[in-house]
């Protein structure tokens, strides 16, 4: 049995919008419906959702307050979660995921402390220096643009979690807490269309392919 954290605490600000982010009506549901929708539909109905000051959790599941920084939130959502031995991370921000996701990851996670959703890149990646100068090209081939969910073995997550706030805040997702530990992570190939709403550009795309799956 899995229990999800859904984190749902971040402001938002690069959205320009007057709500908190997950908060903001998508094709007629508040955007963290969408993805609470699709954790049901993989009979994951354990939700602990970590919430910004002011909002509610959705009927069902369990709301606590988000922290300062997106890991500190997974931390305080993690610590009210009831028993699991999985657990699945998902951002709020990403209302396109399907119950699909959160199968295949959950799945993937046999013999590995975390099992996460990625995308090939389409995209040539370079690095370059501060003053512009390629420094280098990466080979492709091997590149993963890293989604939500994300599934670990809870002993894991606790484990990489229980780091000082700094290195928490460092963290751009919980897989690379469970890397540092030393820990076996896993990619799982899911699709580009599991984007994070992050600019009114994105809400827009996000608004249409959901009006398009209610249709
Ligand atoms: O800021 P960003 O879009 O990367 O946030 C990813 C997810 O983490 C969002 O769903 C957001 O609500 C959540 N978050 C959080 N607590 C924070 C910051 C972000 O739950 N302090």
């Amino acid at each position: 049995m899995a229990v999800a954290l859904l984190v749902a605490a971040g402001s938002g600000e690069r959205l320009g919008s007057t709500r908190p982010k997950a908060f903001v009506v998508l094709a007629g549901r508040p955007m963290l419906e969408w993805s609470v929708a699709a954790l049901r539909a993989a009979a994951i109905e354990q939700i602990v959702v970590a919430l910004p000051p002011g909002e509610a959790a959705p009927e069902g599941c369990l709301g606590v307050a988000g922290g300062a920084t997106r890991s500190e939130s997974v931390r305080l959502a993690l610590a009210a979660a009831p028993p699991a031995e999985q657990v699945v991370v998902h951002d709020a921000a990403r209302p396109l995921v399907r119950s699909q996701h959160f199968a295949d990851a959950l799945a993937a996670l046999a013999g590995a402390d975390a099992a996460i959703a990625a995308a090939p890149v389409a995209d040539t990646i370079k690095e370059a220096g501060p003053d512009r100068t390629v420094v280098r090209t990466l080979d492709r081939s091997r590149l993963w643009a890293i989604q939500t969910p994300q599934a670990f073995r809870r002993d894991a997550l606790e484990r990489a979690l229980d780091v000082d706030a700094a290195t928490l805040a460092r963290a751009t997702d919980d897989a690379w807490l469970v890397e540092r530990a030393g820990g076996t992570v896993r990619v799982v190939e899911s699709a580009p269309e599991n984007f994070k709403v992050t600019t009114p550009h994105d809400l827009k795309v996000a608004e249409l392919l959901l009006r398009e799956r209610r249709a």
